[in-house]
Formats: structure tokens, sequence, C-alpha cells
């Protein structure tokens, strides 16, 4: 076992978390993520309305009874989200955790911390992280280049951006983006953070709720083969290489705006990927810790292999190089 302060803080086993991951976090993963103690967050924003959002945390209950929360994410959307409305059945279902990612959350925070939620905000900059520590999250998540999905405009990388962090950070910092073993946990533990954040590692878990090729495709795929889009947008995000990735790369060098990338890039087309298994149907995030993913493990298996080696690394091959 290996005690933090955020096991403590979040009463989860293990300091290992399955952060928000669009289409993806589900009831199934997320359940089976909290069955292994890990702490595991349902996607506000894959549910199309707050209503299917309160069923989705009603279904996930029913295969789980330890700690799960909600993944809260704030970022450009092409039809904007009813935050409020999707907060207040946060509130409303019981959840006492959430995963705010993107922009500042203080409205949010101002709305759930006063009713006993606990945030942990994900962000991408150390300056991101102390504004969120200054308005009352309980810990920050902090995103390195290497992560799926956005990974901010500054590009520094986990092994500089985790240190940078906490040591400027009072509250728990979780390491996120490019970890996906014991290596990456350890090596974070030793940065100072109080944990790992993984997308990419439980996308490819069997009760990853997406089609079995898309697996595939990460265990055959190396951490060379994603795309950075929507860069000249300001809106970095970090996909799987793929014909709709280039495209979207060259329209938008060849001085193209959103709306030329509209259609390729959408959320729905990227959701078709996992249902359908055709990895070259629209735009799917991944990280380039798919690079690391050499299996497709259930849930269960996974968290206690990772905790099982971190704990032989600490005690074993570091502890043996100050006997010397
Ligand atoms: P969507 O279909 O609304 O948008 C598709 C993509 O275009 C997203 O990357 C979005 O950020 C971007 N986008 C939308 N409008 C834009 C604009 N005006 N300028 C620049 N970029 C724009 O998104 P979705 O797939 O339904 O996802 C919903 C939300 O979840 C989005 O904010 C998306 O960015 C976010 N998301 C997060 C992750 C993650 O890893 N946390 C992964 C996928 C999506």
């Amino acid at each position: 076992m290996l005690h933090t302060r955020f096991t403590e803080l979040f009463g989860v086993r293990h300091p290992i978390v399955q952060g928000g991951m669009q289409w993806v976090g589900r009831a199934e993963l997320v359940a089976a993520v909290a069955n292994a103690g890990a702490l595991g967050f349902l996607t506000m924003l894959t549910q199309p309305t707050p209503e299917d959002l309160v069923k989705e945390i009603a279904r996930t209950r029913e295969l789980t009874d330890q700690p799960f929360g909600v993944n809260f994410t704030i970022l450009p959307t092409i039809t904007p989200p009813p935050y409020a409305e999707y907060r207040a059945a946060i509130i409303e279902s019981g959840i006492t955790i959430v995963e705010t990612a993107g922009n500042l959350p203080t409205e949010h925070v101002e709305a759930l911390k006063p009713v006993g939620v606990r945030i942990i905000h994900k962000c991408t900059s150390v300056r991101h992280a102390l504004k969120a520590e200054s308005i009352g999250v309980d810990a920050v998540s902090i995103d390195g280049f290497e992560c799926a999905g956005h990974p901010g405009e500054d590009d520094v990388t986990g092994l500089v951006l985790i240190p940078a962090t906490t040591e400027r950070l009072r509250i728990p910092v979780i390491a996120s983006g490019g970890i996906a073993d014991a290596r990456g946990l350890v090596a974070a533990l030793a940065l100072g953070a109080e944990g790992v954040n993984m997308g990419t590692r439980f996308l490819c878990t069997a009760e990853s709720p997406i089609h079995d090729d898309v697996k595939q495709a990460i265990v055959a795929a190396s951490e060379r083969d994603t795309d950075l889009i929507l860069r000249p947008l300001g809106n970095t995000t970090r996909v799987a290489r793929n014909a709709v990735s280039r495209e979207v790369v060259q329209r938008l060098h060849d001085g193209g705006t959103f709306d030329d990338v509209r259609d390729l890039v959408a959320g729905v087309r990227g959701r078709s990927v996992y249902e359908t298994g055709d990895i070259d149907r629209g735009v799917w995030s991944v990280g380039q810790s798919q690079g690391l993913v050499h299996d497709i493990p259930t849930v269960a298996e996974l968290v206690s292999r990772i905790i099982d080696e971190a704990v032989d690394i600490i005690n074993g091959r570091l502890a043996a190089l100050t006997r010397r």
C-alpha cells in the first residue's frame, strides 16, 4: 500500500486517478476503478443532458459502493453546455468529489465547496495551479505536455512541470500526463506529487467502454504516434495521429479558421471511432504514454500491478542504491 495526503483526503486506497475522458468516462469504467481502490471520474459532458448525468451517477452507484467523482471540463465547445444545470445535477445526486478541468472554475468552486464537494482542478501551468489553490480547490492535477487532450500552450513536460508545481503549492498535487505504469507513479512521488492521474492507460483496459480495435491500435502505437491539432487557435489538443488529424493540421497551417475544421474535429465524429473501432473516422484523444501501453488488462489487474511494482521499485531497486 502507498499512503499519501491524496489517499487520505479523498478516502481511496491507492494514489491513482482515472481522469475525465470524453465519451469514455462512463459507469462501467468508473465503477471498476472505484472497486479497484482508485479514484475514477464520470465525464459530465459525455452525458447529453444533466438528466442523463443523474442517471449515469445512479448507474455507477449500482456497480460500486466506493467513492467516485464527476469530471467537469470547461473548454471551448461547438455547442455551449448548460454548466449551471449540470452542476445542480451533481449536487442533487450527492456527488462529493469533482474534477474540474480547463478554465478557472471560480463560480463552480463557490457553489460546490459550501455543499461539501472536494475539488481537484486539472490544469497545465504553475500559474494556473497557484490561482486554483487561491480560490480554494482541494488538490491540483498538473498535466504535462505529454498528456492526451488539452496540454495547454506552454509545452512544459512533466519532468519539469511536476516539481515546479509541487514546490509552489501547499495543497496535494496529482501528476498527470505521460504516466502509465509503476515507474511513472514512483517518479511522480519522487517529484513531490501525492498520486498520479492516468487517462490513456485506463482507455486501454477490459472495462473501458470503447471498441476493441481502438484498444489494439493503442497497444500497437508508439509514443511518436500523436498529433497536436488546433494549435493556431490556441486550443491545442493531442490526438491519435491519423488521416483526419493530418488534414486538420494542414488546413489550419494553410490559414484556415475553426469553421474549416469544425466537421473534422467534432466530438460526435470522435465518438464514432470508439463505437465502431474505425480509428480513421475522426480525431480521438490519446497521450504519448500509449508508447508504454502493451496490453489490455482488467482495471483491477492494472491497479494492483502498478501498486505492487511501485512498492517493489521503492523497496527493491531504489532502496538498494543507498546500500551500495
Ligand atoms: P466539441 O465537439 O464541442 O468540439 C470538438 C473540438 O473542437 C474540441 O477539442 C473543442 O475544444 C474544440 N473547439 C470547439 N469549439 C472551438 C472553437 N470555437 N475554437 C477552437 N476550438 C474549438 O467537443 P466534444 O468532443 O463534445 O467535447 C466536449 C468538451 O470536452 C470540449 O471542451 C472538449 O475540448 C473537451 N474534451 C476534453 C478531453 C479531455 O481529455 N479532458 C477530451 C476530449 C474533449
